[in-house]
């Protein structure tokens, strides 16, 4: 209890980041009982994505239809009549001040995201340090893109990683290491202090042709090859953090012989020959219809059958493939390769 004030009185000037959700006990993402911090803000829009809530970076509003009661509380509430009718919300005139959703009383507007201190998120974590420790296990950053919010999740990761807690990312692999970015001329310096707090990074790898990956993510993924690359070298070359490659398995989308091989390549060439196939679920549509976005397509959930394939065109090139929470993951303190 000491050490843990002494941490929290230590940080100067706590920072704040856009957070949806921090959830304790899971057992995927990384080794043992860990804690999830859901960050806000992703550079990359894919079509198959299960968190739209974690699309924008600011705070949302979101409308479940079939809990609304017809109590019309928000419509009374809103300062600005941004609502005609329930849920109907305009977006020119909404100036999410939430006021409607702490208002509705069965729930259904919701706010995604809310601003929120290292100094809050920590409180938060720190009643399951003793999880982490009993079980090797730790927090992971996932989101969203955490290197959206650098400053942020670095001081965060700094108190954790002073508290010798374990330290797992999840990224998209979309961040700018070049030392003098025009856009952002510290972001490499800023990563490269990320990496040395970081003990695990879940890199997430999906459509290996530049036009696919622009069709299906919104983005080129040149930057993404590169910054896997950098981060294989910087694992075995300075003791940087261990990559764990994923990928989201989509019938007809990532799964096609030409994507698999393509990745199963440049992994083998990077010697990282480990890689978790995670089988695409249709959880996304939902939260899309709540935060009145366009629908996505629809897509097909892979076959037992089908994973089997995709897992035998990785096996042939010396690619290991797992099912989420099967991984054998290294011991929570910095270890060897992959
Ligand atoms: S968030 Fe505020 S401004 Fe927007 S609809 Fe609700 S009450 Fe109105
Ligand atoms: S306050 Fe909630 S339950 Fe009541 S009308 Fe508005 S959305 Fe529906």
């Amino acid at each position: 209890m000491k050490e843990r004030f002494m941490v929290l009185d230590n940080m100067k000037k706590p920072l704040a980041g856009q957070i949806f959700s921090i959830q304790h006990f899971c057992l995927h993402d990384g080794p043992g009982i860990r804690s999830l911090v859901f960050f806000k803000g992703c550079p990359l829009r894919c079509t198959w994505c299960q968190n739209p809530e974690s699309w924008s970076p600011a705070s949302e509003l979101g409308f479940k239809d079939h809990l609304c009661i017809n109590c019309r509380n928000c419509l009374s509430i809103c300062p600005v009549n941004a609502m005609k009718t329930p849920g109907q919300i305009r977006s020119d005139l909404c100036q999410t001040c939430f006021s409607c959703a702490k208002a509705c009383p069965s729930g259904a507007l919701i706010r995604f995201g809310n601003c929120l201190s290292t100094h809050t998120v920590l409180k938060d974590l720190q009643p399951e340090y003793p999880y982490y420790r009993s079980s090797g296990g730790g927090v992971t950053f996932s989101g969203g893109e955490p290197t959206l919010s650098l400053e942020f999740v670095i001081q965060l990761a700094a108190a954790l990683k002073q508290d010798q807690i374990h330290v797992a990312m999840e990224t998209c692999g979309l961040f700018h290491m070049e030392e003098k970015s025009e856009s952002l001329p510290e972001s490499g310096k800023a990563i490269r202090e990320l990496l040395s707090l970081i003990d695990l990074i879940l890199f997430d790898i999906k459509l290996f042709q530049e036009a696919a990956h622009q069709q299906f993510c919104g983005t080129s993924n040149r930057i993404i090859k590169n910054n896997l690359a950098m981060l294989a070298r910087n694992f075995f070359q300075e003791g940087g953090p261990m990559i764990w490659p994923r990928m989201p398995l989509i019938p007809g989308i990532t799964d096609t012989p030409e994507n698999l091989e393509g990745w199963g390549d440049l992994l083998a060439e990077l010697e990282l020959n480990k890689v978790t196939l995670v089988p695409f679920h249709n959880l996304g549509e939902a939260k899309r219809e709540w935060l009145q976005l366009k629908p996505g397509p629809k897509l097909n959930t892979p076959t037992p059958e089908s994973i089997e394939k995709a897992r035998h065109v990785l096996a042939r090139m010396g690619i290991t493939c797992y099912d989420p929470g099967e991984e054998e993951w290294p011991p929570a303190s910095k270890s060897s390769p992959v």
